[in-house]
């Protein structure tokens, strides 16, 4: 047999193997059984806690939660008909415990009697990642822009002067509002460089308002966003000192990722 002739040979047999493999494929081949995915039973009502999630407020008290000011001391926002109120005169609030990634489901509530122009009506926020040094953080805003105009990388459901919200999906002031957040935490290596940035999914009202957006870093009121190395961090409520009416939040849970 020659060299050609040989390579024929070569190739035909290859060509015979493959097709007599694809014949002998079955569909068991692509399908797998194990890990079993954990069952979680979903709440009745949507937004109600699923099994597996962390409740941070049931409207009963603040026993989760801390004075960002004194960590020592509760929290001490008004707390009444199933929901907790902003107290000024306390200043923000953060959960006791830290997390990294997770799924958060909040309510909040702008009061129909809300007054106020701009960035002063309704502003409160929710700091995703809290930093352990004291102020500042990654702010998802909270504000009534139903009808209320301000620069849009501040307004409700934008990541606060990076991202604005894909859609204004905010309720009128009076009627209880969600927020469903996706965070990834953002990563740093030994050395304090980022490694990997944050990223969040946000949906107001159940309408998607921020798509994986990848975070420049934390959110300043004045200045350009920069990361800052941190591991595990609380959840903090903010009390801004804007002086409209004080707002409401109720049913918050968490389920860590
Ligand atoms: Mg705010």
């Amino acid at each position: 047999m020659n060299r050609k002739r040989w390579m024929i040979g070569v190739i035909l047999s290859a060509m015979v193997i493959t097709a007599t493999a694809q014949e002998k494929a079955k569909p068991e081949d692509t399908e797998y059984w194990t890990p079993v995915p954990k069952v979680v039973t979903p709440g009745k009502v949507l937004g109600d806690a699923p099994s597996d999630a962390i409740i941070l407020f049931d409207g009963k008290n603040l026993d989760q939660w801390v004075a960002t000011k004194d960590s020592a001391s509760n929290a001490k926002w008004k707390v009444a008909d199933k929901a907790m109120t902003v107290e000024k005169s306390v200043g923000d609030i953060q959960t006791k415990r830290s997390f990294t990634d997770y799924q958060l489901h909040i309510e909040y509530r702008i009061p129909a009697n809300i007054t106020g122009t701009s960035q002063a009506r309704g502003n409160s926020g929710i700091f995703l990642a809290a930093f352990p040094w004291g102020a500042g953080g990654y702010e998802l805003q909270v504000l009534d822009n139903y009808n209320n105009p301000t620069y849009v990388n501040g307004q409700a459901g934008s990541i606060y002067k990076q991202s604005p919200p894909l859609v204004n999906a905010c309720r009128k002031p009076g009627e209880w509002q969600s927020y469903d957040v996706v965070w990834t935490a953002p990563r740093f290596n030994e050395d304090g460089s980022l490694k990997s940035p944050a990223r969040v999914t946000v949906l107001q009202n159940g309408v998607l308002v921020q798509n994986n957006f990848e975070l420049k870093g934390d959110t300043p009121y004045i200045g350009q966003p920069s990361y800052k190395k941190h591991g595990a961090a609380p959840i903090k409520l903010q009390a801004h000192g804007d002086k409209s009416e004080p707002i409401s939040y109720r049913n918050i849970w968490l389920r860590e990722l």
